[in-house]
């Protein structure tokens, strides 16, 4: 037998033997489409290169942050200055102040935030944050938006709306999740009822307001409109989830998308992530000073971090928000975020492949279906084998995507007309192939 000198290949078997399945986060590990994980050495502006050399054009980018692309020079900087001055204090730091007025600034809801390390532990500290202004202890969530790995969030809806939910992962108490109702996106009738029968009770409601762990679905604006109406009328807090769209789909968030359309609209709770940090651990939560003075050492409701406004990951993050807040970076990036979903939906229509597409800022997603879904179980219902012979095409053509139908996709700033155009060729041979 000749040995395998497939170096993504042997990475993959070596990794196997000492991580869980290989990865240290499971969707990397190509379960859904099968085939072995691509190791990257090292990636540039749009690109990366796997372990065999192997050059691909990325939509992933770590799931959202590289809005510039990969190594942009300014970011590379201010990087390795900080990295110079110090890794980490576990003490208050100029940056730490600079970046906080950097997202107060760009975000009319919020007035204080807190720095974290990660997405998940930004929507789990939002939750106590908004159990412990409330006094109460439910929550709202929806099927198919994902809001980190945190106990309460790990679970599927129960039989009835009177019932709460079913624990999603092993290791979660039933108990855990008896205060978190799971409803269906754009449901406006399920949301009234939830609340009818609920709402005193109910601290909050977290949503994604364009849902990108389910490719990408938008929140319907009169659903919206239900959604914080509700909140306002209970007492129940609106908590944007705003890790992936943050910073990624307008420089204020989904929710200035959603202030176009409802006047007067904002959330209650801002949860930020990926882009803030630029590709460093780094996440956020904040909203009115009112609420987030509840937090320790001025309140009751505590919440902390060894390396949360980590100086390398606040000097990531600002020098990336400085380059996305320059005049015209969101209508430039949301054109050819744009110009790749028109194009793929004409190449999929000349090969006769129904393929359905929407876009926002610089965050896409495609479905091999007549229409966009709305909820989860409407994305479910593509079909994932075609899905899987799609994404292994591209792949074999260095093109990129998310190996899972049911995650969103990323252009970045440095992805060129040619990147476009040489993703749209390359998508039009593997729907020949699939037509
Ligand atoms: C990625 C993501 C999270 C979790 O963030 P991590 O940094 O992976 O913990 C939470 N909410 C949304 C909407 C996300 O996309």
């Amino acid at each position: 037998m000749t040995p395998n000198t497939d170096r993504n290949e042997q990475l993959f078997e070596r990794a196997k033997a000492l991580i869980p399945g290989g990865v240290n986060s499971p969707v990397r590990a190509f379960r859904a489409v099968g085939g072995t994980p691509r190791f990257v050495q090292r990636a540039q502006g749009a690109y990366f290169w796997d372990a065999n050399g192997k050059r691909h054009i990325d939509y992933i980018g770590s799931w959202g942050p590289m809005i510039l692309g990969h190594g942009h020079p300014a970011v590379v900087e201010a990087v390795q200055r900080a990295v110079a001055d110090g890794f980490s204090f576990g003490a208050p730091t100029e940056r730490e102040v600079e970046l906080a007025q950097e997202i107060v600034d760009l975000l009319p809801s919020v007035e204080m935030v807190r720095l974290v390390s990660s997405g998940t532990e930004a929507a789990m500290s939002a939750i106590r944050l908004a159990r412990g202004a409330t006094g109460r202890s439910k929550i709202v969530k929806f099927e198919g938006c994902y809001h980190g790995h945190a106990d309460a969030l790990l679970v599927k809806a129960g039989s009835g709306l009177a019932t709460f939910g079913n624990p999603t992962s092993a290791g979660v108490p039933p108990e855990v999740v008896q205060h978190t109702l799971v409803l269906e996106y754009n449901n406006v009738a399920q949301l009234e009822e939830a609340f009818a029968l609920h709402g005193p009770d109910i601290a909050c409601l977290m949503i994604e307001p364009i849902a990108g762990n389910m490719n990408f679905v938008r929140a319907a604006v009169p659903f919206m409109r239900r959604c914080r109406e509700l909140c306002t009328q209970h007492g129940a807090l609106l908590v944007f989830d705003e890790v992936m769209t943050g910073f990624r789909v307008a420089l204020g968030g989904a929710q200035s998308v959603y202030a176009k359309a409802i006047a007067g609209f904002r959330p209650d709770l801002s949860v930020l992530g990926k882009v803030i940090g630029g590709g460093m651990p780094l996440a956020a939560f904040g909203g009115p000073r009112a609420i987030m003075e509840q937090l320790a050492p001025l309140g009751p409701v505590y919440q902390a971090g060894t390396l949360s406004g980590n100086p390398v990951a606040t000097a990531c993050g600002l020098a990336t928000l400085k380059e996305i807040r320059k005049p015209g970076f969101f209508d430039g990036l949301a054109r050819k975020t744009a110009a790749l979903v028109d194009g793929l939906k004409s190449a999929a229509a000349q090969e006769g492949v129904a393929l359905c597409a929407d876009s926002e800022g610089g965050m896409f997603g495609f479905f091999l279906l007549d229409a966009l879904p709305q909820n989860y179980p409407q994305v479910m219902k593509s079909d994932s084998q075609r899905f899987n012979r799609l994404f292994h095409g591209l792949l074999d053509r260095g093109v990129y995507i998310a190996p899972a139908l049911y995650e969103a996709g990323f252009v970045s700033a440095a992805h060129s007309e040619a990147d476009i155009a040489e993703t749209l060729a390359a998508a039009r041979d593997v729907f020949k192939a699939i037509g």
